[in-house]
């Protein structure tokens, strides 16, 4: 049992100095965040770090970073660890003392901790190889860029057997906890676009024309209430109207409205008919106020679906490894993460792992989300244990 706990603690923590690099990475990258796909100083700073520990990656401005660091068992499947580098175009409003020195710029969605996780990920294999190869991935352009589909084309991930795994910080989970779920964990995403077309006129005389307002307001609503009745307890459907544009005086009905909005579903046949009944309302719309209404859908991220070996080996592992806190989730989370793109070229999962700061965490994509750094040690960990001595 002793002895078992020695092993344990072994995996489970970074080596001071790792950590101290772990710290380190984080905040300079919070403090010099980067939107989108090129991303060239955030870029450049893995790259050094990793070069400095002796590594050789393999690197496209655009297409992220990769590198693979060979285990000591020939026969051991390899495995895939991702982390994405990116930030939000959010001006940041955390108190924070390495808060974002860029105007417009923030890492919001956390993605400067996993990037720090994986170079301490990097650091400590070099101290303590693992059994299996394992090729670390970071890659540019994960909040709507599809940057993974670009990442996916390095020649370090042409193999055809491998596993893969990534985390994400979560900013309202209790920090340190892994939040995972057998099959869909997170939803897939879609984007929409109305466009309201009519003659326009005068105010006083709406029965003479079509107002796209309210064709646009009537649209609005009734993609809410098709969200809900849509919606199962664990499957839900959220459709999210996020810009309405019409109009510019007090006076006259506008030749033109514009929506445009979210869309998120879990399973393939919501999102089907979702779709569907959309294209209906629109056009019912349409005709009965006399406009044109035509909708375009742009398909987004397909969900991101664990696999059920793999979370049963990490199932495993984490109550091997004791784990303080692990929380299954009921129902799949509605945010939307191109690491589905990885799940549906090899088995893997992604899992939360909660990083809250205070009674009153605001969630991802606040201009005031808040990581704890200690959650960086359970994500650590994590991989550490996905990726073993070999013995
Ligand atoms: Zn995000
Ligand atoms: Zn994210």
């Amino acid at each position: 049992m002793v002895l078992r706990k020695d092993v344990t603690n072994l995996w489970k923590h970074p080596a001071p100095e790792v950590w101290e690099n772990m710290v380190r990475h984080r905040r300079h990258l919070h403090k010099h965040p980067e939107v989108g796909i090129d991303l060239p100083d955030t870029h450049l700073y893995v790259l050094q770090e990793l070069e400095g520990m002796g590594f050789l990656p393999e690197f496209h401005l655009g297409a992220g970073i990769s590198v693979v660091i060979p285990g000591t068992a020939r026969e051991a499947l390899p495995i895939i660890f991702r982390a994405d580098m990116d930030a939000l175009p959010i001006e940041e409003a955390s108190g924070s003392n390495f808060r974002s020195v860029r105007q417009g710029a923030m890492h919001a969605c956390g993605h400067d901790l996993h990037t720090a996780v994986l170079l301490g990920v990097a650091q400590d294999l070099i101290a303590r190889p693992s059994a299996r190869d394992v090729i670390l991935v970071f890659q540019p352009g994960e909040e709507s860029d599809r940057g993974a589909v670009k990442t996916l084309l390095h020649e370090n991930l042409q193999i055809d057997d491998a596993e893969v795994f990534a985390i994400h910080v979560n900013a309202v989970l209790p920090s340190g906890t892994i939040a995972l779920r057998y099959g869909t964990f997170m939803a897939a995403g879609d984007w929409f676009r109305l466009e309201i077309i009519g003659k326009g006129g005068h105010a006083s005389a709406p029965e003479l024309v079509g107002n796209p307002i309210r064709l646009g307001s009537l649209f609005v609503e009734g993609l809410h209430a098709l969200a809900h009745e849509l919606s199962t307890v664990n499957l839900r459907v959220v459709a999210t109207t996020t810009e309405f544009l019409a109009g510019n005086a007090v006076n006259v009905i506008p030749t033109h409205g514009s929506l445009r909005g979210t869309l998120r579903t879990v399973s393939q046949s919501q999102q089907e008919e979702l779709h569907s009944r959309m294209r209906e309302l629109a056009n019912k719309l349409g005709r009965d106020y006399e406009l044109s209404a035509s909708l375009s859908i742009t398909k987004g991220y397909p969900p991101v679906v664990s696999d059920d070996a793999f979370m049963e080996q990490l199932i495993r592992i984490i109550i091997e490894q004791e784990f303080p806190s692990v929380q299954r989730l009921l129902a799949p989370s509605m945010v939307i993460e191109d690491f589905s793109y990885f799940l549906k070229r090899w088995p893997g999962a992604m899992v939360y792992i909660g990083a809250a700061v205070g009674d009153d965490p605001s969630f991802n994509h606040s201009a005031q989300a808040e990581f704890d750094e200690e959650a960086m040690k359970t994500g650590f960990a994590l991989f550490r244990a996905l990726a073993p001595g070999p013995n």
